[in-house]
């Protein structure tokens, strides 16, 4: 790391412990165990920094993406939930992606804004990762044929999606795997909105603003990036969580 990246980065991650002290934040502990912590809700640490995924995706872009994007569903968010039903609820972000209907556009796009990028960041990671576990590969092999198939078919998904949204790879109520896409923050969890609704294992972001900095109007080029960061180690696990749940 280049030492005047890397005082950069210090820097912005000394500024975000000033926003969000250790007593009432995620640990990156909370981030890697669902459920999410409950509302007021606040900015989840990345598990990396904001360099380590270069140079398929370039730092400024993580760090806007985190700090700017993700920071500001959070904060609409929790707006948003006051005066609501969910305030004081107890309810985890991802119960209220459950609960939330066509009605509540505010809360439909910011719980989905802060949901869907608490888990992205856990689904990616430097280099990515292998460990896809055997019960996994022996599902995506019965229901997709193999892994290219289905690394086909979510890179189908997240290029035909027009305008801004999200691919997945989900757990439906019978357990059985699927292919789907929504459109802007949206996301399966949403049984109230979403054609397919199930247990989202992986998601992949086609909003500009996670590659636009880099490469501009090539998502295809994005999209080959990213499957190479795939954390397939935290995906096993969602999905043995999944179907087991
Ligand atoms: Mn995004």
């Amino acid at each position: 790391m280049k030492k005047r990246t890397f005082l950069k980065t210090a820097g912005i991650l000394g500024a975000g412990l000033l926003i969000c002290p250790m007593a009432g934040c995620a640990t990156k502990m909370d981030l890697m165990n669902s459920p999410a912590p409950l509302e007021p809700f606040r900015l989840p640490p990345l598990g990396f920094a904001y360099t380590d995924l270069e140079p398929a995706i370039d730092a400024m872009t993580m760090e806007i993406h985190h700090t700017k994007h993700h920071a500001a569903y959070i904060e609409k968010l929790n707006k948003a939930l006051n005066g609501s039903p969910y305030k004081g609820s107890g309810k985890s972000v991802e119960e209220i992606c459950r609960l939330v209907d066509v009605s509540d556009a505010t809360v439909r796009n910011n719980a989905g804004g802060h949901y869907n990028h608490s888990m992205f960041w856990k689904w990616i990671a430097p280099g990515g990762k292998d460990g896809m576990s055997p019960s996994l590969q022996a599902a995506i092999i019965q229901h997709f044929g193999s892994i290219d198939t289905l690394l086909q078919q979510l890179t189908d998904a997240a290029k035909n999606r027009f305008g801004s949204g999200w691919a997945w790879l989900s757990v439906n109520a019978g357990g059985a795997l699927f292919v789907s896409s929504t459109a802007n923050q949206d996301n399966p969890l949403m049984t109230q909105i979403v054609e397919q609704a199930g247990q989202p294992i992986l998601g992949i972001d086609v909003w500009e603003h996670a590659y636009y900095l880099h490469y501009q109007n090539r998502r295809a080029d994005y999209l080959k990036a990213i499957m190479e960061l795939i954390n397939w180690t935290e995906v096993s696990r969602q999905y043995d969580l999944a179907s087991k749940g």
